[in-house]
């Protein structure tokens, strides 16, 4: 074992020598991406931290978006200093300020989407836009003094039994996998995951090489003449003026990005598959969350979600006529058991009933021009958005045997060896908050417990 180590620390430094060697723009991506798979392949128990720069925490962080940034804080105001925060993205909050569309607002209010030991200013309203949010998450991180340590992507993750210890690596990936500096080693007793549940955009693929095209697995979407992007993609409708577009998916990016483009004057049309809940942001100026929350407090989830869906009923009227089917279960129980979210609606379906967005059926296929329906009818389109959601890439580098992985780790905030969740719980910035605050009162006890058992 001792002289296999020794050999393949051999290799793996000799390689990494001569990445060190060359200069950065002619590191061939192909040399780096070799090293990572080899060290991959060793097992936990090998010296890789003798080979690869080693930075030791108390805890590690993975991912600055708000629920990274708020354990960190947390974690600081417990008393826990070492913490480092890992992002792969040259910036905080990367899914906001890169893949979110410019007229994106919080859904939920802003009491209710803080983050621990700051409010949003007086001035912000109701429903902070996104630029709001950005500044706020920018404050945030700038007050608290949390400064993660940006480009480094996280490939792989793993326990050290006998060291009761945790080990990342990391790679430092620029654009399109240009590495910038060679891959890192960090090590913790305690390991955070806050790398987010909308991590990689779902392209509807498998196997498929990189471009959006390609990895597309509709029927003939690759000989669709006209544009296609992702929802992460789209920043707003400028481009589509007069243009016929078709929006793939019912999500609340899906309506949004609708109604965007029918405001920028291009013709709209959503497909909707699946039955869906659409409820109004708010009733007669109250929240609906916050409607829904005060309501869970007295009655059951059937009697809540009954409430709900007749006072929706009241401000939206029957949807079904418009091509929107509910779901038997309500929106807080489908919420609860399989964790779709209900839509909010912040004026589609106004769009929607005076003709402006069109409801289309599921998508079958793609032909050169245009899509052919489930029903069978064919349509003529310009350019085609997959609101097709997100997926959270957890289970590509946290190398454990957990029950979590299974389930993507949604639901819970902690498991076994000092590994936590922030983030997964399927509540948004108001579960972020609560699993911030119990991940740093749980990590504060178990550095008090092995400094205890260490004097
Ligand atoms: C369009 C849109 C609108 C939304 N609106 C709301 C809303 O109004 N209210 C609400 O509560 N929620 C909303 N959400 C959900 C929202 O994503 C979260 O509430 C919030 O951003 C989640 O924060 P997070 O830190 O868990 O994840 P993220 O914001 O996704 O942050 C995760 C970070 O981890 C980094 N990361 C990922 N993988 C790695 C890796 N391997 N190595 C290193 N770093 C990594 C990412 O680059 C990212 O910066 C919305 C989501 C979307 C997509």
């Amino acid at each position: 074992m001792e002289l296999m180590r020794i050999v393949l620390s051999d290799i793996i430094s000799r390689d990494l020598t001569q990445m060190k060697a060359a200069p950065n723009n002619q590191r061939p991506r192909e040399n780096i991406v070799d090293v990572c798979e080899r060290l991959s392949s060793i097992s936990s128990n090998s010296g890789i931290s003798s080979v690869l720069e080693c930075i030791n925490a108390d805890a590690l962080v993975i991912g600055a978006g708000p629920a990274g940034l708020a354990t960190a804080v947390c974690l600081q105001r417990k008393g826990v200093h070492n913490v480092v925060v890992l992002e792969q993205s040259d910036c905080i909050a990367s899914l906001w300020r890169e893949r979110t569309y410019d007229r994106l607002c919080l859904h939920i209010p802003k009491h209710l989407s803080e983050l621990p030991y700051m409010h949003f200013p007086r001035e912000v309203p109701k429903f902070p836009t996104r630029r709001q949010f950005l500044d706020y998450l920018d404050a945030y991180a700038r007050e608290n003094s949390i400064r993660p340590h940006f480009n480094q992507k996280v490939w792989r993750a793993w326990h050290n039994d006998s060291e009761r210890m945790w080990y990342v690596h990391t790679v430092a990936a620029a654009d399109e996998g240009d590495l910038i500096q060679l891959p890192r080693t960090y090590r913790a007793a305690c390991l955070v995951v806050a790398s987010g549940e909308n991590a990689e955009p779902i392209l509807p693929s498998e196997g498929a090489t990189p471009g959006i095209r390609s990895a597309c697995n509709f029927p003939g979407l690759h000989q669709f003449s006209g544009k296609v992007l992702h929802s992460c993609q789209y920043k707003n409708g400028h481009s589509f003026r007069g243009k016929s577009v078709l929006v793939v998916g019912c999500g609340n990016s899906g309506l949004e990005v609708s109604l965007d483009l029918a405001d920028h004057g291009a013709m709209p049309s959503i497909s909707v598959r699946s039955p869906v809940h659409v409820l109004p942001r708010e009733i007669y100026g109250i929240s609906t969350f916050s409607i829904a929350m005060a309501l869970s407090k007295f009655l059951t989830l059937r009697w809540t979600d009954r409430l709900l869906l007749w006072l929706s009923g009241l401000v939206l009227g029957d949807l079904s006529a418009y091509g929107f089917r509910r779901p038997s279960p309500g929106p807080l129980e489908l919420k609860e058991t399989i964790g779709k979210t209900p839509l909010l609606d912040v004026g589609a379906l106004t769009r929607v009933k005076d003709g402006s967005i069109r409801v289309v059926p599921a998508v079958h296929s793609f032909a050169s021009t245009g899509c052919f329906f489930a029903d069978g009818n064919f349509e003529d389109f310009d350019a085609v958005v997959l609101a097709t959601g997100y997926q959270n890439n957890v289970p590509s580098w946290l190398k454990v045997e957990s029950t979590c992985m299974s389930d993507g780790c949604r639901g819970q905030w902690k498991s076994t060896n000092n590994l936590y969740f922030a983030g997964f719980s399927r509540k948004g910035l108001l579960g972020i908050s609560l699993d911030a605050r119990r991940i740093a009162v749980d990590i504060q006890q178990q550095q008090k417990f092995r400094h205890s058992t260490k004097t």
